[in-house]
């Protein structure tokens, strides 16, 4: 990655140096400053210094034709819109999220925004919750496979608990189109009704080339699909171009953060966390484009 793609808190900094500049911002997300009738927006808000020495914008967080007097206000229906923490450390807490590319958790945030961990997890959550996944259907050569995270106990002597060890495990399919982007999802179980059903939503018929391990779960699944393995339990890891080397990546990148970052995270939350790793992986290379994405996705929101 070229060094200009770097963006950090200097950049933030210079970029955004007041609330102010965060709302201009959000507001030239969908607005110009001229209104049709000819007028100019101006804000509604001013900016203020409370008695602790902080700088606050004071007013509705407005901004007004000076002809027509219509009203645009920019944070409506995102997450800014109820909260109380200052908008500045808002794009904090999301260049924190959009470089933190193995995840990021409560107590480092805590720690990075000086809030407190209640408002550190809130704050992450609801910019977790406001990614989610792309529904462009994946093509040309993309690679599939699954995986199994967390789950209780072992298999015991001579594998016997090995099927309870499994259920309790949750199950995901990923999908990468190499050069492209990536889907991940949990999944209830890995029957071929459920592979087909994971297939049918994200990955075309049409010019792609299916790349799959041996498994045969796939057999069944991927008929309509013009399919290439390579077999594991062959050591067979590359076969030419048929490997699944990228989404292999992406399983031990997944289950390194979560051990690393997060303590533990329930099956329930599973999915969030997947949204996360995808967006990066979808993300991936410039710093600056990705904050820029993230902004638009919370407003979005
Ligand atoms: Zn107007």
């Amino acid at each position: 990655m070229a060094k200009q793609d770097y963006y950090g808190r200097t950049d933030l900094e210079h970029d955004f140096p007041t609330d102010e500049a965060c709302l201009d911002y959000l507001f030239s997300l969908s607005h110009t400053k001229e209104c049709a009738c000819g007028g100019e927006y101006n804000p509604l808000f001013k900016t203020t210094i409370d008695k602790k020495g902080r700088v606050r914008l004071t007013g509705r967080k407005q901004y007004q034709c000076s002809k027509c007097r219509y009203q645009i206000a920019p944070m409506t229906d995102s997450i800014f819109e109820k909260s109380h923490l200052p908008l500045k450390q808002w794009f904090h807490a999301i260049l924190i999220f959009s470089n933190a590319k193995s995840g990021i958790s409560a107590k480092e945030m805590q720690r990075q925004l000086n809030v407190t961990y209640k408002t550190a997890y809130r704050v992450l959550k609801q910019i977790r919750d406001s990614i989610g996944q792309d529904t462009t259907p994946l093509r040309g050569n993309v690679e599939m496979d699954e995986a199994f995270f967390g789950g209780k106990g072992n298999g015991g002597k001579y594998n016997k608990n090995y099927s309870d060890v499994m259920a309790s495990k949750a199950k995901v399919i990923a999908a990468i189109e190499r050069e492209g982007d990536m889907r991940a999802k949990k999944v209830p179980n890995l029957t071929a009704k459920t592979i087909d059903g994971f297939l049918k939503d994200n990955v075309q018929i049409e010019n792609t080339r299916l790349l799959t391990d041996e498994s045969n779960r796939y057999d069944n699944a991927s008929k309509e699909y013009h399919r290439e393995s390579v077999n594991h339990s062959k050591k067979e890891y590359a076969r030419g171009d048929i490997h699944i080397n990228h989404v292999e990546w992406f399983w031990k990148h997944v289950k390194a953060s979560l051990r690393g970052t997060y303590k533990s995270i329930s099956q329930e939350q599973l999915q969030s966390y997947l949204d996360q790793f995808v967006w990066h992986w979808n993300n991936r290379g410039n710093d600056r484009l990705r904050f820029a994405s993230l902004l638009s996705a919370v407003v979005k929101k």
